[in-house]
């Protein structure tokens, strides 16, 4: 199956949330097809990442932006995590510091972008200043509204420079939410995930849906597009985000450098060495 074609937003589409489903329609005929495929999937896109780091020329940005327990994290350990660590940084933009509050909204996200050669995952990103800015009245609306065609600029910047952005929302129901949360409370170890402030998120479900639907209309590019990933189900999201991220990998077709040394001459030279070392012996 093509998850570019099913899952990607148009550039200039209008996405209607409530319409998209949470939950797979195909194409795996039970969870053990979707591993396999998945564990594949991993394979290869960590043998054209290696492609990526030694020719040393083009980037990738992965976005992920989420409601509470819809995967972010989930996606990092069990798919992205597989990425040879060499090449890739991970970031997590939590509420802005001090600091970063006294710069412009892109300040903290530009350092954070990958050089040649290299992966970024951002852990959400500048699109909470669209997000979670707009729907907790952060700064006034004439303030946020001008900031899609900002980012827009400022994605087009990257990807003129040889970056290839692609960015994923993991699309999870209300109710998987709550079960999601509820095995937070069953489990000790995840108990410093709980929040009381992701409750009262959930109270904003229609406002973030809409702040969202406004992303994907104004900030989807051939450039930089958006996909909306169903998350209900965690076995086909990482089918799904590696099959995207390896296609994406795949269109940018990374080459290893030419071969500039004479490789006969190479071969005689280990033959004289391993003779050499015959005769030591
Ligand atoms: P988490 O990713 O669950 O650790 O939570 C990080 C929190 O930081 C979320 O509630 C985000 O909405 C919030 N956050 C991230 N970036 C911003 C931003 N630019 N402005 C306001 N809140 C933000
Ligand atoms: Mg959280």
């Amino acid at each position: 199956m093509d998850f570019v074609k099913k899952h990607i937003v148009e550039p200039g589409a209008t996405v209607r949330l409530r319409k998209i489903a949470t939950v797979p329609d195909g194409p795996f005929d039970d969870k053990q097809e979707a591993y396999d495929f998945t564990a594949e999937t991993i394979t290869k896109m960590r043998e054209l990442q290696y492609r990526l780091y030694v020719e040393g020329k083009q980037s990738l940005l992965i976005v992920l932006q989420a409601p509470d327990a819809a995967g972010k994290d989930g996606v990092i350990r069990k798919v992205l995590g597989h990425l040879n660590a060499q090449g890739v940084r991970t970031f997590p933009f939590k509420v802005p510091t001090e600091i970063e509050r006294s710069h412009d909204f892109l300040w903290r996200i530009h350092k954070c972008t990958p050089g040649a050669g290299q992966v970024s995952i951002f852990n959400r990103s500048h699109y909470e200043d669209v997000l979670a800015v707009r729907v907790e009245d952060l700064v006034p609306k004439s303030v946020w509204s001008k900031r899609y065609e900002m980012i827009n600029n400022f994605e087009l910047l990257l990807a003129e420079n040889g970056t290839r952005i692609i960015k994923f929302y993991l699309h999870i129901s209300p109710a998987e939410q709550l079960e999601r949360f509820k095995e937070r409370l069953d489990r000790p170890e995840k108990h410093w995930k709980l929040n009381l402030s992701d409750y009262d998120a959930r109270q904003k479900w229609g406002k973030y849906r809409e702040a969202y639907e406004t992303v994907f209309e104004k900030c989807s590019s051939k450039a930089a597009p958006w996909f909306v990933i169903p998350a209900d189900k965690k076995w086909y999201r990482n089918a799904a985000v590696s099959s995207i991220v390896c296609q994406t990998l795949k269109e940018m077709d990374p080459q290893l450098p030419k071969v500039e040394v004479d490789l006969d001459e190479v071969r005689e030279r280990y033959e004289t060495e391993l003779a050499q070392l015959d005769d030591d012996s």
